[in-house]
């Protein structure tokens, strides 16, 4: 098989130009190619030498996704992509444009192991974790189908990031590099349902980034019930792990929290939010659960949201419900992946 050239490094580009008897500054004009100028054919790198691009071809695929489905909504411009990989496999991407610019949320893995009652993605559990590459070309895809630049990249589509921890992190400092497409860190938010020594790993990579934890109880009870992870992670193992994130970042934490109509929005759980909350430098985003056929979870109503939300605004807690965007083809995360693969 030939080698993945979309997963290199700048640095590891360098190297291995010099392994073949190029120059370093190859791996500049090379990377830009791929990363700023999003081209996935050797043949269109005019300004290497005709030899040279075909040694490359030989050698290196160049990795990308095709759409398979692309659902735009008429409320909002939101899009979701289905994306078909080269092994068959495949993921979705959502593209949602906002004011301050554009935001695609990724997905890290095919499928998910981590088992969240109330989600989609997981109900076929792991095929795969995703290659560096193939997280980069979910966003450079669209980016070319657009034309517009993207901003913003949110890691919260399919997969367990930190459970593909590796490759996350390579994928983050590729898309950050000042020779890529350079996205700000700051621009650039991670959502994990708690894996402990992972959070603390990431807090001493010397990144930017937002960290979004998926908390959905307030009580290592409640969660236990929505998330198996709370079984090898306590709530207050996961909250110390958040505080050492933001000590180490000073990066805000986000709070995820889907609404879950008679499971965790009760007074009683908006106390106990309020209690984890309080004490810290934190958003909590609530976001009304979509409900997935597998699974009898509902959204409260609108009124019982809304309240939750008051009750957590009075105690002073930074609390948004999450707009919800593309309603009209939503289905949740992983939906439509699912009707291609049953
Ligand atoms: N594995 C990561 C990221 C993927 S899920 C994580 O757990 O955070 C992104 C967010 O969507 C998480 O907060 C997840 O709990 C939430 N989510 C998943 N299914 C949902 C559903 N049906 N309704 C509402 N939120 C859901």
């Amino acid at each position: 098989m030939k080698k993945d050239i979309l997963s290199y490094t700048y640095e590891e580009l360098q190297e291995e130009m010099e392994k073949i008897g190029e120059k370093a500054f190859r791996a500049k004009q090379i990377y830009e190619w791929l990363h700023v100028k999003l081209v996935d054919d050797f043949s269109q790198m005019s300004n290497l030498s005709k030899a040279l691009r075909e040694k490359l071809a030989e050698e290196f695929d160049i990795c990308t996704v095709s759409p398979v489905e692309r659902q735009q909504s008429k409320l909002d411009g939101t899009n979701k992509f289905l994306f078909c990989l080269h092994d068959g496999n495949m993921v979705e991407s959502v593209l949602m444009r906002y004011k301050h610019g554009n935001s695609v949320c990724i997905s890290s893995q095919v499928g998910c192991r981590m088992g969240c009652r109330f989600c989609a993605s997981t109900l076929d559990g792991l095929a795969r974790n995703l290659a560096p590459s193939e997280m980069l070309a979910q966003i450079y895809r669209i980016q070319k189908i657009i034309g517009e630049r993207i901003s913003h990249v949110v890691v919260m589509g399919t997969g367990e990031p930190l459970d593909n921890y590796d490759n996350f992190v390579k994928f983050i400092r590729m898309l950050t590099d000042e020779h890529g497409l350079h996205i700000s860190q700051r621009n650039v938010t991670v959502s994990t349902c708690g894996i402990v020594p992972r959070i603390k790993e990431l807090a001493e990579e010397n990144l930017q980034i937002t960290l979004a934890l998926s908390l959905h109880g307030s009580t290592q009870e409640k969660r236990k019930e929505l998330m198996p992870v709370a079984n090898r992670y306590t709530l207050p193992e996961v909250l110390d792990a958040c505080d050492e994130y933001f000590d180490r970042t000073g990066r805000r934490i986000t709070f995820e929290y889907s609404l879950i109509d008679g499971v965790n929005d009760s007074d009683e759980d908006a106390r106990e939010l309020t209690a984890i909350a309080r004490p810290r430098n934190c958003h909590i985003n609530l976001i009304p659960v979509n409900p997935v056929k597998e699974r009898d979870f509902e959204q409260p109503s609108r009124k019982n949201a809304m309240n939750f939300k008051n009750k957590l605004e009075k105690n002073g807690i930074n609390v948004t419900i999450r707009r919800e965007m593309g309603a009209d083809i939503d289905g949740a995360c992983g939906q439509l992946r699912r009707r291609y693969i049953e």
